[in-house]
């Protein structure tokens, strides 16, 4: 059997998904095949965009009785270039876009089901109009979509309290490899009839199968909530404020996460409308979120800084004066990915490991740094209460020049800050996944016996090896 040449691809497709809904034109198929850095471009035979399940089964079918490999795409925001195509030029851009309805809201069972393609803020908007909660929160969530993030297996910024997005599902609809659809779309708290199928998907980054609907948990609102950024001298006084932030409000806190001085000034150059709470700015800041179902936790937050003011943990501390200021922090928080691309050659890393280990982490990458590159600058984000640093350097542009450059740069300062995390007893990959940027790490860190147990997964679910070809593996 000869290959389909690229037209009686389209063509075929378009039978089944309409003609409208391929498209071929370099000028419509462009966004699509670039990540959102700008810095990694794939190309593919086309861009398909189905419309139902059925005609996602359908393509997928097609495909996989022509060996074409399928690269599902959902609101391409990924940091780790695992929503676009590699640069070989052939398969399908396969965009879940199309499946955007929020199906259903059940209030007594607590959950949502929705179509893959909603994005996140529709998702949110949808649980908050039945008066629930659903807390997965990140900046890209205008954009991103529920596909997405249960095959990223989303963090966001309130991990802490709720978990991630692996956590927050209770079911899933997919299609696999060749087309059958699999209708695990439970919204059970308790099934233990056997392997735990969805949670095989979530976080597979669509090399596994097509997710095509989720069933997720939805909470009940915390309407009572308040808000401060503390002044640090170092990152171990953040984790003694952390502890007694849980101490006092328990599974009330909401978000704690940490920023660098360095950090919060690129912010403030890069995002407009910022308004940073320090002048000058301090060494670190952590950004606190406490949030109750029904008592109002200010006066005890006020109390509590006070108390650490006193004690010399804390320089300095801004409560938010309501909630257009709490809005304001959250700006800060949600600028940084934004601000770090504007601001020129960085390369930001997502490591994760014990919180007790954070200060150690963040001291020896920047040691590193500073020994290997010593013309980078450091700045640190991160998730505090999940012990998850967004380490990044920063490079003057000229680096960009060198031949080879940002993946041969990019490529050598990951190796130097994912051997401190795994040294650290932690994770080089802690919420953005392996995607096509990090698959030289995970070779590198997992066991011979887990990569071996990674491959066989996947050829029992794509012995064709076409879902999302040179993503994770
Ligand atoms: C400003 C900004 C802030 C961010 N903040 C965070 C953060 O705080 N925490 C964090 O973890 N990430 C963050 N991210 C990364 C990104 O938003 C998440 O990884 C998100 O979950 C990706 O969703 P998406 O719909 O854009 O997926 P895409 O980028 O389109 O795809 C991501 C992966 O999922 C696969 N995929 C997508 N849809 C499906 C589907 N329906 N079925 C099967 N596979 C599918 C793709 O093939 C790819 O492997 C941020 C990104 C940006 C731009």
């Amino acid at each position: 059997m000869t290959d389909p040449s690229s037209r009686e691809v389209s063509e075929a497709l378009a039978a089944r998904v309409g003609a409208a809904h391929v498209l071929t034109d370099p000028r419509d198929t462009a966004p699509y095949f670039t990540d959102w850095t700008g810095r990694a471009e794939g190309r593919a035979l086309c861009v398909c965009r189905p419309g139902s399940v059925a005609e996602v089964s359908e393509v997928l079918r097609y495909c996989s009785g022509h060996g074409i490999p399928v690269f599902p795409q959902g609101g391409n925001t990924s940091s780790v270039a695992g929503g676009i195509p590699g640069p070989e030029g052939k398969g399908v851009l396969l965009s879940l876009s199309r499946l955007a309805r929020v199906d259903s809201v059940d209030t007594d069972t607590n959950c949502l089901i929705a179509g893959a393609g909603c994005t996140l803020e529709q998702v949110r908007a949808a649980a908050e109009a039945a008066g629930r909660l659903f807390p997965l929160t990140l900046a890209s969530q205008g954009s991103c979509q529920i596909g997405g993030n249960v095959s990223t297996n989303e963090g966001g910024t309130a991990v802490l309290r709720y978990g991630n997005t692996r956590d927050l599902v209770l079911g899933l609809e997919m299609v696999l490899a060749d087309g059958r659809v699999w209708n695990g779309l439970r919204s059970l708290r308790k099934d233990n009839s056997g392997y735990d199928m969805k949670s095989l998907f979530v976080g597979a980054e669509g090399t596994l199968g097509i997710v095509t609907r989720v069933a997720l948990k939805l909470f009940p609102p915390t309407p009572a909530r308040a808000m401060a950024f503390a002044a640090l001298p170092s990152p171990a006084a953040a984790v003694t404020l952390l502890g007694r932030l849980r101490s006092e409000f328990g599974q009330d806190v909401d978000a704690a996460e940490l920023f660098s001085g360095p950090q919060l000034d690129i912010i403030a150059r890069h995002v407009p409308g910022v308004a940073l709470p320090f002048a000058p700015l301090p060494d670190w800041a952590v950004m606190i979120d406490i949030q109750c179902a029904r008592d109002d936790p200010t006066e005890r937050l006020h109390a509590l800084l006070a108390e650490l003011l006193d004690s010399g943990l804390l320089l300095d501390a801004v409560p938010a004066l309501g909630g257009a200021q709490a809005e304001a922090f959250w700006k800060i928080r949600h600028g940084v990915s934004e601000a770090n691309r504007r601001h020129g050659l960085n390369f930001t890393h997502d490591i994760a490991v014990p919180i007790s280990a954070v200060p150690e982490v963040i001291a020896r990458c920047e040691d590193a740094l500073a020994r290997h590159w010593p013309e980078a600058t450091p700045h640190t984000v991160a998730h505090l209460g999940d012990g998850n640093v967004h380490f990044t350097a920063i490079f003057p542009p000229e680096r960009l020049e060198e031949p080879g450059n940002p993946a041969r740069l990019g490529g050598e300062v990951a190796q130097v800050v994912h051997d401190i995390a795994v040294a650290l007893g932690g994770s080089f990959a802690a919420e953005h996944g392996i995607g096509q940027r990090y698959r030289a790490s995970l070779r590198r860190y997992k066991s011979e016996i887990e990569l071996e147990m990674f491959r066989s997964l996947k050829a029992a679910f794509d012995p064709q090896d076409i879902l999302n070809p040179g993503k994770l593996l």
